[in-house]
């Protein structure tokens, strides 16, 4: 099976309370296609500009991720983000979003991109999310995150998006802020009226929660003692969990979404221990086995049986 992302290819600079990079490879469809090479092939779909470097473009271009779909633009920039953390890791503060290439991309996907089975909108505008689910209409399971920015600048585009994919990942207040629902699960069931048939509501260090027609799973976040840099860990989390998706060609039956969704919050444990793409970039397929065990051991529990006292 292979997947189609578009997304955010993108230089990022970075402070948390525990360092900070300058113009360190980031963005969305970047974050998501490190973690999800481990499960499929990705086609990498979008724009970069001059100033885009050769060591940026080989950490990306890995085994299981193809960079044909990554076009230079000359004469642009490439997509730009400044953020902070203070010590609740689970909000970023942007400080600065220049969208450079991305403002004027008109995305052409390749044949082989078009093909894919499963397609990822990653967080990018909302306008150019549609452009892509319309070229690929062949895939059989879509999905589709976004951010605070276009629910506040382009929420009628962002819904229309929504109407035409089958999962919904955003974090719990993005999902509030979109339904204007108080409530997350009353949130998530609202978007699921609008036509998709799961949603994952991330809820950065607490976890992640998936609800869909017929049910619901949680699991909470891997428990780390040293948490450097939480950025793309939403795109890490989904590179997981939508390659876990992508692996195998049953039926995206309950089982497999709980794995998915177990395979998600391991590579994002392992994105948040170091900076960028640092940790993600060097990590190796028994290591992220290993942790889902242990996430397996620590969320398993029997009923034992106790007295009925009233
Ligand atoms: P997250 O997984 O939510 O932490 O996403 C982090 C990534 O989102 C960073 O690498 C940024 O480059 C990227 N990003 C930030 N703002 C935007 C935006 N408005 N559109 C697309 N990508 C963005």
């Amino acid at each position: 099976m292979s997947i189609t992302v578009v997304g955010s290819i993108a230089y990022d600079s970075v402070t948390t309370p525990f360092g900070a990079r300058e113009r360190m490879l980031g963005g969305t469809a970047v974050h998501f296609s490190l973690a999800a090479s481990f499960f499929a092939d990705v086609h990498v779909v979008g724009p970069v500009g001059d100033d885009w470097g050769e060591t940026e473009m080989a950490t990306l271009a890995r085994p299981g991720v193809s960079t044909d779909d990554v076009e230079r633009v000359s004469g642009g920039k490439t997509f730009f983000w400044r953020g902070h953390y203070d010590y609740d890791l689970n909000t970023a503060h942007t400080d600065d979003t220049q969208l450079g290439v991305f403002a004027e991309f008109e995305p052409k996907l390749s044949d082989a991109s078009r093909a894919c089975d499963v397609l990822f909108l990653a967080n990018i505008q909302p306008e150019l999310q549609l452009r892509v689910r319309e070229q690929c209409e062949r895939a059989r399971f879509v999905a589709l995150d976004s951010m605070n920015l276009w629910i506040d600048t382009a929420r009628d585009a962002l819904v229309r998006v929504i109407e035409t994919v089958d999962c919904v990942l955003l974090n719990d207040a993005e999902l509030r802020m979109l339904t204007d629902q108080p409530n997350l699960v009353r949130a998530a069931r609202e978007v699921i009226s609008w036509g998709p048939g799961a949603v994952v509501a991330k809820q950065g260090e607490y976890g992640a929660t998936l609800i869909t027609r017929a049910g619901f799973f949680s699991l909470p976040a891997y428990p780390l003692e040293t948490v450097l840099d939480p950025t793309g860990a939403g795109d890490t989390f989904a590179g997981g969990f939508i390659g876990t998706l992508a692996a195998g060609d049953g039926p995206l039956d309950e089982q497999v979404m709980r794995s998915a969704m177990a395979h998600g919050t391991t590579l994002a444990s392992f994105n948040v221990e170091e900076f960028g793409t640092e940790r993600v970039s060097r990590l190796r397929h028994p290591e992220i086995e290993a942790r889902v065990h242990e996430l397996r051991e620590m969320t398993s529990f029997s009923g034992v049986p106790l007295p009925a006292r009233h």
